[in-house]
């Protein structure tokens, strides 16, 4: 595998498959990094490759800033991850961020870490590529699926569990095989995932079907706030936290809401605005002509050409301005 990215007008190469097989096994120790405000593709891929390392006997831990969402702590291993770094780890460890542009995704309470120690695996577009060694594979579908490539030629068992964990990644980054990224590889990828014991129906009832109240109610006062715009080209809401309070609901409930507007008919980009915790994040969606990504990316954001986000810190008016100027940039 030699996959190329253009990072700041400069070609990096992602390392191959090999070497990263080769530092994995050189390794006794590996700490495992999610980004903030963590999905199934993040949490999922490092315990499914966490899972398998600790097949050869080493040493693996998780840690991630924000706690595991409630909807992902069915994951196996999930409960191993930690808020904390552990003080004795050996001088080998070799950390592992997964499904992240650059390790700042990672929050604000990493250690420092020498980039020699650090391994990047990811499927972003725009990657810094930030590692010592980069396994960065755009093309697929999730950062899980490129841990299934390393883990095919690492030949450690697939489990049940690891199947599941990647099951996850693929399930949550293709909207459950709803997005275009749903090729026919990525199906055969999941149903090889099925032959080997992976729970769909428990991905499924966990991240799709399970629920809380509070996040109908939520949903129903965002689309109550929707706004369509751009002759129907572009729908946008917000949650702040007086609706958060109303609804008896957190950050974890808005998850779905940005899929409503972009679901609506002629609808091109949809923007959910999160305003609360001291900022406004913001979740951008493509219906496959605009790229969410580039207008993420023109305000310190990322993501991908269908989904992408930022963090705005200037107020919830600006956001509104801003996001809309960068999406007209991208030709909405
Ligand atoms: P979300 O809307 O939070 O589900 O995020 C959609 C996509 O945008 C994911 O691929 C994220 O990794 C990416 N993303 C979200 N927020 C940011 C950010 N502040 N910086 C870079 N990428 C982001
Ligand atoms: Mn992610
Ligand atoms: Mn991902």
């Amino acid at each position: 595998m030699n996959s190329s990215v253009r990072t700041n007008g400069v070609v990096a190469v992602s390392d191959s498959t090999e070497a990263i097989v080769a530092e994995l096994r050189r390794r006794s120790s590996f700490m495992f990094v999610s980004h903030v405000k963590p999905d199934g593709d993040t949490l999922g891929a490092g315990l499914a490759l966490g899972l398998a390392l600790k097949q050869l006997g080493k040493r693996v831990g998780y840690f991630q800033q924000d706690p595991v969402p409630r909807n992902l702590r069915f994951l196996p291993d999930a409960q191993h991850v930690a808020r904390e770094v552990p003080g004795d780890l050996p001088a080998d460890t070799l950390w592992v961020f997964c499904d992240m542009s650059d390790f700042t995704r990672a929050g604000e309470f990493l250690p420092e870490i020498a980039r020699e120690n650090m391994l990047d695996i990811d499927h972003h577009l725009g990657n810094s590529h930030f590692g010592g060694l980069n396994y960065v594979i755009p093309t697929e579908a999730s950062t899980g699926t490129c841990v299934l490539r390393l883990l095919k030629a690492l030949g450690t068992t697939l489990t049940p569990d690891i199947a599941t964990c990647i099951l996850t990644t693929i399930m949550t980054d293709t909207g459950a095989f709803m997005h275009t990224n749903t090729t026919s590889e990525v199906l055969r990828m999941s149903a090889e995932m099925i032959e080997l014991g992976a729970d769909k129906p428990l991905i499924t009832e966990e991240i799709f079907a399970n629920k809380r109240f509070a996040a109908i109610k939520l949903l129903g006062m965002a689309l109550e706030r929707a706004v369509l715009q751009d002759d129907g080209r572009y729908c946008w809401t917000y949650v702040d936290e007086e609706m958060l309070r109303a609804a008896d609901a957190d950050g974890e409930d808005t998850e779905e809401i940005v899929q409503h507007l972009r679901s609506v008919d002629g609808v091109e980009a949809a923007a959910l605005f999160k305003d609360y915790e001291g900022a406004v994040r913001v979740s951008l969606r493509s219906s496959g002509r605009v790229n969410v990504q580039a207008a993420a990316a023109s305000l310190n954001g990322g993501g991908h050409f269908m989904a992408s986000g930022l963090t705005f810190e200037g107020g919830l008016p600006g956001a509104i301005e801003a996001v809309h100027t960068a999406l007209h940039a991208q030709g909405l």
